[in-house]
């Protein structure tokens, strides 16, 4: 699927130091892999409701990561899927009385629009489920074979034939049981089976489904049902792909195997990426990321954003009201990725201020200063992708600039302003 563009990057003199993140299996701030090439894998929308400021926040989440690592001269891969035929796109679809394939089409490219105007990188490779699922199928039908997958017998008007994966089986597989084990059920959530249970049946997950073998085995494949969009699926049937399972196999396609870094919000922990990382050691006996990492949620004024409530903050809406994206980027980046935070309309009015100001002081640099605002900007991003300590570095900075001024009349630098307009372009993603 076509991705969307992005600027090119200003080369800065110097490069980031190690890049240290928080890693979510082991709840600490490690040291990333150095591995070659740094590869990423941020999971992708549903295609309804986008693009809500939490979906923002973690796309410009990771996308510090991204110019993080470009910014050591790294290679970096970045992949990123688009959920394009799944269970809620197909509710929400009925409920406007829209063709699914429509609903997708027009809210992936109001994503791209949104992305594109958040300066957020583009991928390498975008891909839609609907154009994995040739490549899931056999990956599903060899689950099968090696008796980690089975098909369950259709009760209640369900017909015969949806796939499950047993994690029981791939407990099994993993051979080595503990801290060792290359693979076991929480290993990435750290959530017990009793805890797991409740949040799979919130999240997509059919604990109560009967003819499972275990409540947590997760979907990899559901056949047709009537009225129901449905794909070749070879000798599993016709039907369509699970969630988890899609974005494995895109993952191991376009990735190393492991990858150095799968991220998405804080709701992907568990089951999303627990399932997904069991699906890749089943598949080829490997950790699916050897990093993860995750994002807060964002609310509005004190409550839960959430679309039952109806008070999702759209981007393209506030495009559309005439806000600069470099203001929302500015407000999206005053808060630590790993926090849970409230978009308000007093936090946008203060990063719009914010970055008049640092315009204003673009004009009169004081000479020297512009690399020892750079070296300030990466030591911040280096440790946990810090922005708000680094849009605070920048605050001092403009205060410094605009004083000086003020009161006695320093030497002022074209050299300087420009390096510290390229050093937020290129680190930050805020165009000055
Ligand atoms: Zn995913």
């Amino acid at each position: 699927m076509k991705t969307w563009k992005s600027h090119a990057l200003p080369q800065l003199p110097g490069v980031m130091p190690a890049i240290h993140l928080h890693e979510t299996t082991a709840q600490r701030v490690v040291p990333l892999p150095e591995s070659e090439p740094a590869s990423l894998y941020v999971c992708g929308i549903t295609p309804y409701d986008a693009t809500h400021m939490g979906h923002a926040a973690t796309y410009v989440a990771f996308d510090l990561l991204n110019r993080a690592w470009r910014d050591q001269n790294r290679e970096v891969r970045y992949v990123q899927n688009v959920t394009d035929i799944d269970d809620p796109l197909l509710e929400r679809a009925i409920r406007d009385s829209v063709d699914w394939r429509e609903l997708a089409i027009e809210q992936t490219e109001l994503f791209h629009a949104d992305m594109e105007a958040l300066n957020v990188l583009a991928p390498e490779h975008y891909i839609g489920a609907v154009e994995a699922i040739e490549w899931i199928v056999p990956e599903v039908e060899k689950l099968i074979a090696a008796g980690i997958a089975y098909p369950v017998t259709g009760t209640e008007g369900e017909p015969d034939g949806d796939i499950y994966f047993s994690v029981a089986a791939a407990s099994a597989a993993a051979k080595v049981s503990g801290p060792d084990a290359p693979w076991w059920l929480g290993q990435i959530s750290g959530l017990t089976e009793e805890e797991m249970l409740p949040v799979f049946a919130e999240r997509g997950g059919d604990p109560q489904r009967s003819g499972k073998r275990h409540p947590l085995d997760a979907l990899l494949w559901r056949v047709a049902r009537d009225g129901e969009p449905s794909w070749d699926g070879g000798t599993l049937g016709a039907g369509r792909p699970g969630w988890h399972i899609e974005c494995t196999v895109i993952a191991q396609r376009f990735l190393p195997k492991p990858f150095t870094v799968q991220g998405g919000g804080s709701d992907l922990v568990f089951p999303h990426h627990e399932m997904g990382a069991g699906h890749a050691f089943a598949l080829e006996e490997t950790t699916m990321a050897r990093h993860y990492a995750h994002t807060g949620m964002v609310g509005l004024d004190g409550e839960k954003m959430s679309k039952s409530l109806g008070n999702l903050v759209l981007v393209s809406k506030l495009r559309a009201a005439g806000v600069e994206p470099a203001a929302i980027r500015a407000a999206i980046l005053s808060n630590h990725y790993r926090t849970d935070w409230f978009w308000t309309q007093e936090l946008l009015d203060d990063s719009e201020y914010r970055i008049e100001r640092w315009r204003k002081a673009l004009r009169v640099a004081p000479a020297g200063s512009g690399e020892l605002l750079l070296a300030e900007l990466r030591a911040a991003l280096s440790q946990d992708l810090d922005a708000p300590r680094a849009l605070a570095a920048i605050d001092a900075w403009a205060t410094g600039a605009l004083s000086a001024t003020a009161t006695v009349a320093p030497q002022l630098s074209e050299q300087d302003g420009l390096l510290v307009a390229e050093a937020i372009e290129a680190l930050l993603g805020i165009t000055l």
